[in-house]
């Protein structure tokens, strides 16, 4: 007991001096307490009373679980989240922590973790989780987590023989092997036609081999990259029935939907923020959350960081997007297609670690989309540590040349785009340029805010 006290307290004096310099302290204040009482992390999951539920995949995590977190909060429930980039053992202990009183006996009635595939077998040793949530598979940085398939198979054999409850997307068919090597119950949420579907996809290389045979599947349609109504004609794999299902999609600029009856409104733009949305309200529904608490919070819930941030700079908008992967990528492209008006695009592309070193990801994104009569492409500035791959990239993708510029500097690269001729712009932008590029719209935000001019009485 005493070294769980020292513990917690080691960690929350750590929490407290790294918010005052500014950052989170997320990673080294449970190191520490790990460090101090390795046991830490299993006490203090037991002190959650309902359920604890893990939200992995390839992309959505964050959002999906900050909806979920925001519907919770909106049930008047207690619960443990941990942020988005303090993923793993030591991030999710902070998060605890930071919830925890000193005597560790405060109690919850959720937690929502979130993790990467790689980490929900160490974290399901430590946490007694009775749902997981599974996103969507795609093909993320290869250098970090290797080939998708061994995500899967990390996925499958942590959750084996554990009494857990797997939540997939029944539009996926990388999921279709996961009830069938685990043996666990399963809940789907999927989505019916919508009016954006099409019959071919360049967009994923994913997804093309049946999982449970080997048979190359063939589509009716897709809703996204592999994400669509499959068939295998070796054995009859298909789309397990959604037990959530999403109706009556619509996106401009903002997205509207039927999940089973429950219709619901949110800020949010994109089909792939769609299927987050399906997946938290999925989650919460089969909770037993209420469908008016659910449809509030959802209508409230706001973007965060980079994930469709708007900005208002002068008398124009500005829309801030993490890319991290080719189909996130090309997602971002389609829901900026998807607005008609005329727009100055800015793409950040760095080459750190978190980025991933290998920049050749972007040959796997359709920026050939860009390149169409209808994109409205005014202005398109290249910009960050490898503007210059990310320039000779677009030009290959037969963007009209006059309208590319490069320049490396965020700063000054952003002020051009917000000064081309496009009625709206565009901010997409790697993990590592983000948040920089976050601040300068901030503070350009701020510098053309209409200064308030008084009436002289
Ligand atoms: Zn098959």
């Amino acid at each position: 007991m005493l070294r769980t006290i020292v513990a917690i307290m080691a960690a929350k004096i750590i929490i407290n001096v790294s918010r005052r310099f500014g950052n989170q302290g997320t990673v080294l204040a449970g190191r520490v307490a790990l460090w101090l009482d390795p046991g830490i992390l299993k006490k203090l999951a037991a002190r959650v009373r309902g359920q604890i539920i893990i939200i992995t995949g390839t992309n959505g995590k964050t959002t999906t679980s900050n909806m979920i977190a925001q519907i919770l909060h909106a049930n008047g429930n207690s619960v443990v989240h941990n942020q988005a980039g303090a993923n793993m053992l030591n991030g999710i202990t902070t998060a605890f922590i930071a919830a925890s009183n000193l005597t560790a006996s405060r109690h919850w009635d959720y937690a929502l973790l979130e993790t990467d595939e790689a980490n929900v077998a160490p974290l399901l040793n430590e946490v007694n989780a009775r749902q997981l949530l599974i996103t969507n598979f795609f093909r993320d940085q290869l250098d970090r987590f290797g080939e998708l398939d061994r995500t899967i198979r990390l996925i499958s054999e942590g959750v084996k023989g554990r009494n857990i409850r797997l939540w997939l997307n029944a539009d996926d068919p990388l999921m279709t092997g996961l009830p069938v090597e685990t043996g666990l119950s399963c809940s789907y949420y999927g989505f019916a036609a919508t009016p954006y579907d099409t019959l071919h996809n360049q967009d994923s290389r994913e997804g093309r081999y049946c999982m449970l045979c080997g048979e190359e599947i063939e589509y009716q349609s897709f809703h996204f990259a592999q994400l669509g109504a499959f068939y295998c004609p070796n054995c009859g794999n298909t789309n397990p029935v959604p037990d959530y299902l999403g109706s009556d999609l619509q996106l401009d600029h903002n997205i509207t939907m039927k999940i089973n009856n429950l219709e619901v409104t949110s800020p949010y733009q994109g089909f792939y923020n769609a299927y987050n949305i399906l997946a938290a309200v999925a989650v919460s529904k089969g909770m037993g959350i209420a469908d008016a608490v659910i449809r509030e919070a959802i209508a409230r819930f706001q973007p965060q960081a980079g994930r469709m941030e708007r900005f208002t700079v002068g008398s124009k908008e500005a829309t801030l997007i993490l890319v991290k992967n080719p189909t996130g990528f090309n997602q971002s492209l389609q829901a900026l297609l998807n607005d008609h008006r005329s727009k100055n695009l800015f793409l950040a592309l760095n080459d750190n670690a978190a980025d991933g070193r290998d920049v050749s990801w972007i040959w796997d994104a359709d920026l050939e989309s860009l390149a169409s009569a209808g994109a409205g492409i005014s202005l398109l500035v290249c910009s960050g540590l490898r503007s210059g791959d990310m320039a000779v990239r677009v030009k290959y993708a037969g963007v009209d040349q006059e309208l590319i510029q490069i320049e490396s500097d965020l700063d000054p690269a952003i002020q051009k785009a917000l000064s081309g001729p496009g009625k709206v712009n565009y901010i997409l932008s790697t993990y590592t340029a983000l948040f920089q590029c976050r601040k300068i719209l901030l503070r350009l935000q701020a510098e053309y805010a209409p200064s308030v001019v008084r009436e002289r009485a």
